[in-house]
């Protein structure tokens, strides 16, 4: 039986990720041959809404070393797509977690003392001696041990012969923000944290602190990783810029279903909030927001058709929204963008964020389930 195929798609640009991947890396390698840093890409929240199997594997391919997600059931998908390289669990433990990471040779971060006792416990059970990172709050106050409480919580972890602390790591709160002084304290803070580390008793360990804005910001957050996610997407931070070449990797696309024409003073949608002050041509496209399109790009964002920037109007339906498409001679079964280029017109999801006042991750992850992924 021939399988049905949606108009609205995401094309995954697998090439443009592994060119992505090595740009980053060859920005933070410079002419460091020595113990140059090397790239951990983050592949959470299903690879940043891209597929994390197939990101996973392209990125495992292109030579990373390490890939990091959110939770446990996010590494349990990449070692079922035959990822063998380390994957570093960001996120907090449950209880049920714990013989997760060892079936599956997840590295589990360390963020609480109860977390260590379990994992240690789990590893003694099991004869084993678990390798973990160790995450140090230095500001963020989200996940991690508090920067300035490291004496009493870290001797009983550092001391635990089933726990191997192979990293230690932070993660910065306002690296976007150039004016903030956070990001500084938390740099001085992660310097002064691992000090103390080292005085009680971490041995070797490796270092890492730089999500994407943070790797563009200062090379002294550079360490033996960095953790970029929304740039090896081809995504920069906002309102970060940066000579670096990046592509994007996502672009979504549809295709016209319908035309009509509306006179003066009709409506358009549930609601009849988009009213036309003079006759007009609108498009329908059977993409909405049960497909990630935020409701808030009625009346705010465009789709780019034959070649130009048609204004999204009316409200962003479940299934389908329209578009204001007068005097651009469009027909059922023309290509509409989303995200990404079409002639010499392009919107990407720092655009499509900034429409409607969110943030390109927020975009990107929120590309619906029901969207086939094409990748090339
Ligand atoms: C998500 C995440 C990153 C990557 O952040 P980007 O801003 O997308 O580069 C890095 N580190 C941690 C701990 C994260 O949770």
């Amino acid at each position: 039986m021939m399988r049905a195929v949606r108009q609205t798609r995401a094309r995954v640009d697998l090439g443009a990720l592994a060119r992505n991947f090595a740009a980053i890396q060859a920005l933070v390698r410079g002419d460091d041959t020595v113990a140059p840093p090397r790239v951990m890409p983050v592949v959470k929240a299903n690879a940043y809404g891209h597929g994390a199997a197939r990101v996973a594997r392209a990125l495992e391919a292109a030579g990373a070393p390490m890939l990091a997600v959110a939770d446990i059931e996010e590494g349990v998908t990449l070692r079922d797509a035959g990822v063998t390289v380390p994957i570093l669990v960001f996120g907090a433990l449950s209880i049920s977690d714990v013989a997760g990471v060892f079936a599956h040779r997840l590295t589990p971060t360390v963020s609480s003392p109860w977390a260590a006792r379990a994992l240690a416990e789990a590893a003694a059970a099991g004869g084993e001696r678990l390798a973990c990172h160790l995450k140090i709050d230095t500001g963020m106050h989200r996940l991690g041990f508090r920067h300035d409480n490291l004496a009493r919580t870290l001797p009983p972890i550092l001391s635990s012969p089933h726990l191997h602390v192979e990293a230690i790591y932070t993660h910065f709160a306002t690296a976007d923000d150039h004016e903030h002084p956070l990001f500084e304290q938390q740099r001085t803070r992660f310097d002064a944290a691992r000090a103390t580390a080292q005085r009680l008793g971490l041995g070797r360990a490796a270092v890492h602190a730089a999500n994407s804005a943070a790797l563009l910001r200062d090379t002294r957050a550079w360490f033996d990783y960095v953790r970029p996610g929304l740039l090896l997407y081809g995504v920069v931070p906002p309102p970060v810029a940066t000579t670096l070449a990046l592509e994007p990797v996502l672009s979504l696309q549809s295709r016209v279903v319908a035309v009509k024409q509306i006179r003066s003073n009709e409506s358009v949608g549930y609601g009849a909030r988009y009213v036309a002050d003079g006759p007009r041509t609108i498009a329908v496209i059977p993409a909405g927001y049960a497909d990630g399109l935020d409701t808030r790009l009625g009346g705010r964002g465009h789709v780019l058709l034959r070649g130009r920037r048609a204004p999204i109007v009316g409200s962003v339906c479940m299934d389908m929204l329209t578009v204001d498409v007068t005097g651009l001679d469009v027909e059922p079964g023309d290509e509409a963008v989303f995200i990404g280029t079409q002639g010499d017109e392009r919107i990407d999801a720092r655009e499509m964020a900034a429409a409607i006042g969110t943030i390109p991750w927020e975009i990107l992850c929120r590309i619906g389930t029901r969207i086939e992924r094409v990748y090339a």
